[in-house]
């Protein structure tokens, strides 16, 4: 297995070489050069493997330069009952209407999913090859926390990752913050979300600076979360269904597009999987590309700072991936389209705006501040299920997407406790907090504060890098 990149320009690299890599050379994203494929038979012969061991059996398609009892391995130890409780359990909410909890790990995020296992598998490549790495990211929350908590402690690896100032909740500012480990630095930007992206890349963008430093990536863009997410569509699907051939549609809480991305892999792969319903808060960039045909991300100012704030993005740092599927893996296509974007804010892929449904199976909404609250009151009254922001967005919209005899799974991507002030709104009470959260607001926190300019975030990296 080799992968490429969406913008042709890359040479054929194993898993392995790809993993340590943000953006590949030319710009692009990478992709396997082919998607494996999933029959029946397979799909059947999975159903009662653990989740670790169905996790190792599709990674197993992607990564073919570690031993497959190495990656059991670190499938075993990145999913065990230490870091999740529970491993993504289907909760029902009502008639043909579940979530699927992916948000049971260490940060309370479906992130932790993924990020457990990159955890593993860059301290196994990185002692294997004798190196280290500076992990520089941008994190509007979850992110974040997610990374960090994946790699804290982990031999030769450093995070240095960047955060909107004041545009996260008192929850997860605690939860970053207050980690002591000397291999984690928070910087926290003047700025919004896509500016903090914008630094990432202007750095990584550079060169010279990211092979001095050794800067490597762990933001939705990395393949090897991708990936992992892959394994929780093939779950979901196992567990929604009894045998081969049943259809399944999910419901995808969306921002950076990393997430519904694998969804739309593990379908192209041959899992029975009938809708990909993206859901979108008040900066919907990417449900009006799928009304509408036109991608037109819009600048930080137009950005809205929302109560589902892990979603407020509009420039969807995966969305790329999908593009390239969308014009037949024409790489000089995607080349040419992302010059448009560059230069006129937008592209129109307007002809193709048949297929989305049709041939991809996605259709999308939106859902607003009013919305999230009215949804999560009404599935607490009728169900007794609280539910956080972000998920509330996914069961607003999948709720429009229904059909009958098709089971539908909302992704269930935070946990209520992360977001205490909108629950309130809600409901007019506090979210239960974990027993081992309870002190978290107590504990000290380490931040450094800095304005909004790559040179300052750069100074830093070079005085801290490993
Ligand atoms: C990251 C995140 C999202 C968005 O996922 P993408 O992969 O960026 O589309 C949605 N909800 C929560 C809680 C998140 O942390």
């Amino acid at each position: 297995m080799k992968y490429r990149s969406t913008r042709g320009g890359m040479a054929p690299l194993p898993f392995c070489d790809i993993l340590l890599e943000g953006l590949a050379p030319d710009g692009g994203l990478t992709l396997p050069q082919s998607l494996p494929r999933l029959d029946a038979a397979t799909l059947e012969s999975w159903r009662d493997l653990t989740y670790a061991d169905l996790a190792a059996k599709v990674l197993g398609l992607f990564i073919d330069d570690i031993a497959p009892q190495d990656l059991l391995r670190m499938t075993r130890a990145a999913y065990s009952t230490d870091v999740f409780p529970r491993i993504a359990p289907v909760k029902p909410l009502r008639d043909g209407l579940s979530l699927l909890g992916l948000s049971e790990g260490p940060t309370l995020a479906f992130k932790d999913m993924a990020m457990q296992f990159l955890g593993q598998v860059f301290e196994f490549v990185l002692a294997q090859r004798n190196q280290t790495l500076n992990i520089l990211g941008a994190t509007s929350g979850d992110t974040g926390s997610a990374a960090e908590y994946a790699l804290r402690g982990k031999r030769g690896v450093a995070v240095f990752m960047l955060s909107p100032y004041g545009r996260m909740s008192a929850f997860q500012r605690a939860q970053m913050y207050s980690l002591q480990d000397a291999n984690i630095h928070n910087i926290a930007v003047h700025g919004v979300f896509d500016e903090c992206q914008d630094i990432v890349k202007t750095l990584a963008g550079d060169l010279e600076f990211k092979s001095a430093h050794r800067l490597g990536a762990v933001n939705s863009i990395n393949w090897a979360r991708i990936a992992a997410q892959i394994v929780y569509y093939v779950w979901g699907w196992l567990r929604a269904t009894q045998g081969p051939g049943q259809q399944v549609s999910f419901a995808v809480p969306s921002g950076n597009f990393g997430n519904i991305l694998a969804g739309h892999l593990a379908r192209e792969m041959g899992v029975p999987i009938r809708r990909l319903v993206l859901a979108t808060n008040e900066n919907n960039v990417l449900e009006e590309f799928f009304h509408t045909g036109i991608y037109r991300p819009r600048p930080a100012s137009q950005t809205y700072a929302t109560s589902s704030p892990s979603m407020d993005i509009s420039r969807a740092s995966n969305f790329e991936r999908f593009v390239f599927d969308l014009v037949g893996q024409d790489a000089s296509r995607v080349r040419v389209l992302m010059d448009e974007l560059r230069q006129a804010g937008q592209f129109d892929l307007s002809a193709l705006k048949p297929q989305f449904t049709d041939r991809y199976g996605f259709v999308a909404g939106a859902s607003s501040h009013a919305d999230r609250l009215a949804t999560i009151r009404a599935v607490h009254r009728e169900t007794g299920v609280l539910i956080d922001p972000h998920t509330a967005d996914g069961v607003k919209v999948a709720q429009a997407h229904l059909e009958p005899g098709i089971p539908m799974l909302v992704l269930e991507t935070a946990l209520p406790a992360k977001f205490a002030e909108t629950l309130i709104e809600a409901t007019g009470e506090a979210p239960p907090v974990p027993d081992a959260l309870r002190d978290l607001g107590q504990r000290p926190q380490r931040v450094e504060v800095m304005d909004c300019d790559a040179r300052l975030v750069a100074d830093y990296v070079r005085r801290h890098a490993l």
